[in-house]
């Protein structure tokens, strides 16, 4: 009888299990695939590896969500700082995302000229830097207590973002930019498209703000792989069952019985690291639950994903991440943009005998690769890892001189096959005025005993949403864990 089971070794499901382990508790942590990540993880192809998804990593710092935690367990983190974080490419024209404010600031004024940009970007680094201060205070979520706390013990970062929340970013860059041309609205877009995964009109200001300084917190490349991160965070569970599958969980008087392609194991707790619309999958009463997740958050995104393996020079000093805009959606997946991350040189996992692992990722609508024939949706994913390796040869010439060793493409599809994703949908929900900053799921569920986290409970995707989630159900569940 474990304390905990917790289903699925994402970002969510590594951390909640580190966590819960290091208080003393029972955890077994399942995972269905035969590496740790999720959609963070990095798998391996014919002796190649790729990042599957995440590829920029932020909030180690010990004052962020990952430091802390990292701080409390002693893990040490396979990381190292990059300055840019990213190069944006707008109108075919690069522009640096440096982490030093000024210095960044002075790239965007090069970049869109003719614009007061000043008093904008100094009211979106103030909120930012308030939203991070608050960030451990406005836990745990849902809570009536929660914002009294956050005005008790911040009352400036406070009241200079309250009604923030209330506001589009794309309403208030209009109030102190006055009209602004469409690529800077393309550039500012991207920013809460990557973070918040919802454009400029539907993002509240002050969740904006975060995405549009991803660039100024310390970023970081991950050696070895994202799935080294994780790796790292899962030594301290003593019971990891990697290739099980958890099948169905029935609920008991005392506890809950787990059924597994290995067999069947008994918790007095469980955390599902599935997204919220699968629970009811697993749990025959959360079918309702799920069911109006379904209904309530359903403009979801997936991903088309290239994965490359190329060999040849790439230019000296050039940067990890890169992030092409377009004027006219690819045709293919609906998206005008294209993000790109290169391993770096010394990799000895990612660039092992002189070679480079490149993953691509763009946004896609789920149903258009939903109701195809087996033909139409392979000649749909071939067209589609063409157009955007035209597009990459066009923005960055180099590759057309490299030797492509090995090219796999993924989408929707290929995501809920490995990952178990609802529909193949990623990135979680997005962050729009209807749900946040209330309305967003809570980590706990109808059932006495079951909890979520993850990117589809708050407070979002990436490391730093799926990491201060796990620490907020935490605060609602093992007051042992004092992570903050
Ligand atoms: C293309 C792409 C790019 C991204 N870029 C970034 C980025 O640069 N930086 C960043 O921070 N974030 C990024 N993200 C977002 C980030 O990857 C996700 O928000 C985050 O990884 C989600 O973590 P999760 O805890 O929800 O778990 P998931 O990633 O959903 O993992 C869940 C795990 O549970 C397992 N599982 C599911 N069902 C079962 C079952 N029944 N039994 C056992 N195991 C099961 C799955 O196999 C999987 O490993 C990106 C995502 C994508 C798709």
């Amino acid at each position: 009888m474990f304390d905990y089971a917790v289903v699925g070794g994402g970002i969510g499901g590594v951390l909640a299990s580190a966590l819960l382990s290091h208080v003393g508790k029972e955890v077994i942590l399942f995972e269905a695939l035969d590496y740790l990540g999720g959609c963070a993880g990095t798998f391996k192809k014919k002796d190649f590896y790729y990042n599957a998804g995440a590829a920029t990593f932020v909030g180690a710092e010990e004052h962020m969500p990952v430091g802390k935690i990292a701080k409390y367990l002693g893990v040490d983190l396979p990381i190292k700082p990059i300055d840019p974080a990213l190069v944006f490419y707008v109108d075919g024209k690069p522009i640096n995302r440096w982490k030093e404010p000024e210095k960044a600031l002075e790239e965007i004024k090069t970049a869109f000229p003719g614009i007061d940009h000043g008093s904008f970007w100094k009211r979106v680094y103030q909120v930012s830097s308030s939203m991070w201060n608050m960030w451990c205070d406005s836990l745990p979520y849902p809570s009536f207590i929660t914002p009294i706390k956050s005005f008790l013990n911040h009352p400036k970062d406070f009241l200079s973002t309250f009604f923030c929340n209330f506001f589009s970013a794309k309403r208030v860059a209009k109030i102190y930019l006055g009209s602004f041309n469409s690529d800077y609205e393309l550039f500012l877009s991207h920013h809460t498209l990557i973070t918040a995964q919802a454009f400029l009109e539907d993002v509240p200001f002050s969740v904006a703000s975060l995405g549009f300084t991803y660039p100024n917190l310390t970023n970081y490349y991950v050696v070895g792989g994202m799935g080294k991160l994780l790796e790292s965070f899962a030594e301290k569970v003593k019971h990891v069952s990697m290739k099980t599958r958890v099948k169905a969980i029935r609920k008991k008087s005392w506890g809950f019985i787990l059924e597994t392609n290995r067999g069947n194991y008994e918790a007095k707790r469980v955390i599902l690291n599935t997204t919220i619309w699968k629970a009811g999958d697993l749990i025959e009463e959360l079918k309702d639950f799920s069911q109006r997740a379904k209904r309530r958050y359903s403009n979801l995104w997936g991903a088309f994903t290239i994965y490359m393996t190329v060999e040849g020079e790439i230019p000296k000093g050039f940067a990890h991440h890169h992030l092409i805009l377009l004027k006219e959606p690819i045709p293919y997946t609906g998206s005008k943009s294209l993000f790109v991350s290169i391993s770096e040189e010394q990799d000895p996992m990612l660039s092992k005998n002189n070679t480079r692992s490149i993953t691509v990722s763009t946004h896609t609508r789920l149903e258009l690769w939903e109701g195809l024939s087996k033909e139409e949706y392979a000649e749909k994913k071939e067209k589609a890892t063409e157009y955007c390796l035209k597009i990459l040869q066009e923005y960055l010439p180099f590759l057309g001189n490299l030797k492509k060793i090995q090219v796999l493409s993924g989408t929707p599809r290929t995501f809920e096959r490995y990952t178990g994703r609802y529909r193949g949908s990623v990135g979680g929900i997005p962050i729009t005025k209807d749900n946040f900053p209330f309305g967003y799921p809570s980590p706990l569920t109808p059932v006495e005993g079951v909890y979520l986290v993850g990117d589809t409970v708050f407070p979002g995707q990436g490391w730093p949403g799926v990491s201060m989630g796990v620490i907020n159900l935490l605060k609602f569940i093992e007051r042992d864990v004092k992570v903050c």
